[in-house]
């Protein structure tokens, strides 16, 4: 016998096994076991196998596309003897414990629910929160333009580092300072250097006062910078 016609032989019991238990089914609920406080019964009756998931047979693997069964047994299932069926528990519930246990499921739910939405009120709470943050840290880093183009200012620096950059007309320094409040000033300059009367040199790191006219004013790389031209040393910190 094939394979194929053993499948079909067994469908065919089971076809016949499926009568009988739904006949027992029928004709008899089964045996009841116990009823507890809350109404529940408890059926002994015919149920679906769960280890043939009902079949009466099962497959211990493919081969060309086909179910192989067991050489020892051709597949029965041991459990329900090919039957399809076993006997198990069922619990029937009253009308009134069943609307009382969907009313906990659904309370259940919503609860959750309820839990899942706070959570995710809180994340987006903090989403903004660290938005708020980024932004005020970049504006923060970004500073303010100071002054009017055109003014003469006098105000408090502190000397940040000084680059120098080489073109057409010859080596540019380029001196780079802040104010208490972290705005940027940039002074470009051919000759000039941050020295004071007496002849000292601004080091990085030193405050001191400075006077200067603002060249203009311009954004590079999202810090505000106020360009001075003329300026001097007044004073050392
Ligand atoms: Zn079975």
């Amino acid at each position: 016998m094939t394979t194929k016609e053993k499948l079909k032989l067994m469908d065919e019991i089971k076809a016949a096994n499926e009568q009988h238990v739904q006949d027992f089914i029928n004709a008899n609920k089964g045996e009841l076991i116990k009823t507890d406080r809350n109404g529940t019964k408890y059926w002994k009756r015919a149920i679906p196998c769960d280890r043939c998931g009902g079949h009466g047979y099962y497959a211990i693997g493919v081969h060309n596309g086909q179910p192989v069964l067991s050489p020892h047994d051709g597949g029965m299932c041991w459990k329900c003897m090919g039957h399809g069926k076993v006997i198990g528990t069922v619990k029937e519930y009253t009308p009134e414990y069943a609307a009382k246990l969907e009313a906990k499921r659904a309370a259940k739910q919503a609860k959750f629910e309820e839990e899942r939405k706070q959570r995710e009120a809180e994340m987006e709470l903090e989403r903004q929160r660290r938005k708020a943050e980024e932004e005020a840290e970049r504006i923060r880093r970004a500073g303010h333009f100071v002054g009017e183009v055109g003014q003469k200012i006098k105000i408090d620096v502190t000397f940040v580092y000084q680059t120098h950059f080489e073109s057409q007309f010859g080596i540019t320094t380029v001196y780079v300072m802040k104010d208490d409040e972290g705005n940027t000033f940039i002074w470009k300059t051919g000759s000039g250097s941050l020295m004071t009367k007496d002849g000292e040199t601004m080091q990085e790191g030193d405050k001191f006062t400075l006077q200067g006219t603002i060249k203009e004013h311009k954004t590079f790389r999202d810090v505000n910078q106020t360009i001075l031209q003329r300026v001097k040393v007044i004073e050392k910190k």
